[in-house]
């Protein structure tokens, strides 16, 4: 058992910065002990909290005494203060996205494999329960194999913040809420992608993408669709998933969602014909309530401090990060053929940098 804690200081110490300076309270092995934002305004926030400011960024990086930097900063940053955080010996904690582009991620993993030290990226979002409710049900085949799984996100608060609207920062929703949903799919699903099309939104007028939708087929046959908006006043269920033995739903982040399976006890009930519009049709009638089983969603709960004991387990023991950089880097890859596909409207194929998981 270990009793050395690492000393974190949260660079960026904005809305995310003080969500971890939370959640690190509450893990054992990690304790922050400064912060350093450039605005005096967050730095003074950060000592209302109880946690001391450093005055400049060099401050923090000759201090021998700090073990970690939490990169929490605009994205366009993370680069240059992750490097030079690791040329001083700190291991590094980067937000996501963790840069913009595949060349700027191994400028980053170059220096990590050169120094040493640990640079993982805070993925969280392998954390969400929906997520793992639908990853229990695509490695358990609850209701068979899925084939088609369609993620999404729906908000009608437009970007939010104000450097999000800039590409100068690494703004638009492809590189916030895209990032996220995409990694779900690389952590899920062990298959290469073999083509990507996407378009982007830009309803709102900015010079970044305010929504997407993308989708991608894998070699083992899964269809994903994903899309992310910030103009839907009414949104669509945050999964749809459907399986060779049924369809499964999770409508919202409250969990609510239900599967529904064909009976194998009960043969084929014929339908019956409803009304559909100014017609009649059997194909498009609700399953027979005897031909069908409705079940609850299946429990897939794990706490999600296990990133912050898992990133400790990486630096003590060499451990295998929960998030590799591998799979950090094939979905920045993704993205920048995202983007290409929406740019040229085309089939983007053969690009994925697909590392099989064993
Ligand atoms: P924010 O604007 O609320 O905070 C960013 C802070 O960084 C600001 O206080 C700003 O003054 C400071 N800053 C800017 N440049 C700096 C520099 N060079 N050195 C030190 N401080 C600097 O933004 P946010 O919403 O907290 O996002 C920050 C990062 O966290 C982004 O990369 C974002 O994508 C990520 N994020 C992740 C999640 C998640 O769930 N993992 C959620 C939100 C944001």
């Amino acid at each position: 058992m270990s009793t050395k804690t690492h000393s974190v200081v949260i660079v960026g110490y904005g809305g995310m910065g003080s969500y971890h300076a939370k959640l690190i309270k509450d893990n054992s092995r990690l304790k922050v002990t400064g912060t350093y934002d450039v605005l005096e305004a967050r730095r003074a926030a950060s000592q209302e909290d109880g946690y001391s400011a450093y005055d400049s960024y060099e401050a923090v990086l000759n201090d021998s005494e700090v073990d970690v930097v939490l990169i929490a900063t605009p994205n366009d940053v993370h680069k240059e203060l992750a490097i030079s955080a690791m040329k001083h010996g700190k291991h590094v904690i980067c937000e996501k996205p963790v840069t913009m582009n595949v060349k700027d991620f191994e400028a980053m993993t170059a220096v990590a494999e050169e120094t040493g030290l640990v640079l993982m990226v805070h993925q969280n979002r392998r954390w969400d329960e929906d997520f793992r409710i639908i990853k229990e049900m695509y490695d358990k085949r609850t209701i068979g194999d899925l084939f088609r799984i369609e993620s999404r996100v729906h908000g009608a608060n437009g970007i939010p913040g104000d450097w999000r609207h800039l590409e100068a920062f690494g703004g638009g929703m492809l590189l916030d809420w895209g990032v996220h949903l995409l990694d779900q799919f690389v952590f899920m699903i062990d298959s290469k992608i073999t083509s990507v099309t996407s378009r982007l939104s830009f309803i709102l007028g900015d010079e970044v993408d305010d929504g997407f939708d993308a989708v991608l087929e894998f070699e083992n046959g899964v269809t994903a669709m994903i899309e992310v908006g910030t103009t839907n006043f009414i949104t669509l269920p945050r999964w749809y998933v459907k399986g060779t033995e049924g369809t499964a739903v999770i409508e919202d982040w409250s969990l609510t969602g239900r599967c529904v399976m064909q009976n194998r006890e009960v043969g084929k009930v014929e339908p019956k014909p409803i009304q559909a519009g100014v017609g009649l049709t059997k194909t498009m009638a609700p399953p027979s309530e005897e031909a069908t089983l409705t079940e609850a969603l299946p429990k897939a709960f794990e706490h999600a401090s296990s990133f912050y004991d898992n990133f400790a387990d990486v630096v003590e023991k060499g451990a295998e990060p929960i998030v590799k950089n591998s799979e950090v880097r094939r979905v920045l890859n993704l993205i920048e053929h995202i983007f290409k596909s929406a740019r040229t409207g085309e089939v983007v194929k053969d690009f994925d940098m697909y590392v099989p998981k064993n």
